[in-house]
C-alpha cells in the first residue's frame, strides 16, 4: 500500500490544501495528514478544530475518507512519517521562495532518512497562490475569503472571529 504524509499547519484548511489532497489521493492509496501543533499557542484554530475542518471538508468534496487519516505531530517530520508507516512526504509548491525553503528541508530529511522520498506537486493555477496566512489576515480585517476556502472554513472563521 502506498502511503504519503502531508504535513502542515492547515490553519485554516484552504482550497489549495484541498487541491493538493485530491492530487495526493490520485497517486497514493492513503494520505496521512499531520497537523503540526508545535506553534499551537499562536494558531487561530486548535488541533481539534483543524481536524474537524479537514474531516468535514473531505465529506463536502466527496473524498474517500477511508483513505485519509488525520493526526497531530510536534517532533521531527521523518519520525512521524516512519511511525505512520509512510515512505513519501507530500508537499505543495507555490512560489520560488517555497522552493528555496522546501529544497533544504527535503535534502536534510533525505540525509536523516534515505528511504523517505519527498514529492512536490503544484496545485491548479486558480488555487496555487492561496495561503492560510493571507486567508487569516484577510478574514481578520473583515474581507471576503470565500474564493479561497471550503464552505465549512468560512463558517468556522466567522464563528471564531465574531
Ligand atoms: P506549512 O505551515 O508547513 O507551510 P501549510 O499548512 O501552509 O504548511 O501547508 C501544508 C502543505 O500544503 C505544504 O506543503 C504547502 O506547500 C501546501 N500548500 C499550501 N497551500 C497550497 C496551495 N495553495 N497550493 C499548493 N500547495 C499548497
Amino acid at each position: 500500500m502506498s502511503i504519503a504524509y502531508l504535513a502542515g499547519s492547515f490553519d485554516p484548511l484552504t482550497l489549495g490544501h484541498v487541491a493538493l489532497l485530491k492530487q495526493g489521493l490520485d497517486l497514493f492509496d492513503k494520505i496521512i495528514i499531520g497537523i503540526g501543533v508545535h506553534h499551537q499557542k499562536a494558531a487561530l484554530f486548535s488541533f481539534e478544530e483543524r481536524a474537524e475542518i479537514i474531516r468535514t471538508t473531505a465529506d463536502e468534496f466527496q473524498l474517500d475518507s477511508s483513505r485519509i487519516s488525520v493526526e497531530s505531530f510536534d517532533g521531527l517530520l521523518v519520525d512521524a512519517v516512519q511511525k505512520a508507516g509512510a515512505n513519501a512526504i507530500l508537499r505543495g509548491l507555490r512560489t520560488a521562495s517555497d522552493f528555496d525553503y522546501e529544497i533544504g528541508m527535503c535534502d536534510m530529511n533525505h540525509t536523516m532518512a534515505g528511504d523517505i522520498h519527498t514529492l512536490f506537486l503544484t496545485a491548479p493555477a486558480e488555487y496555487r497562490n492561496i495561503s492560510s496566512t493571507l486567508v487569516r489576515q484577510i478574514a481578520k480585517m473583515g474581507g471576503d475569503v470565500s474564493p479561497f476556502v471550503p464552505k465549512y472554513v468560512l463558517k468556522a472563521l466567522s464563528a471564531k472571529l465574531a
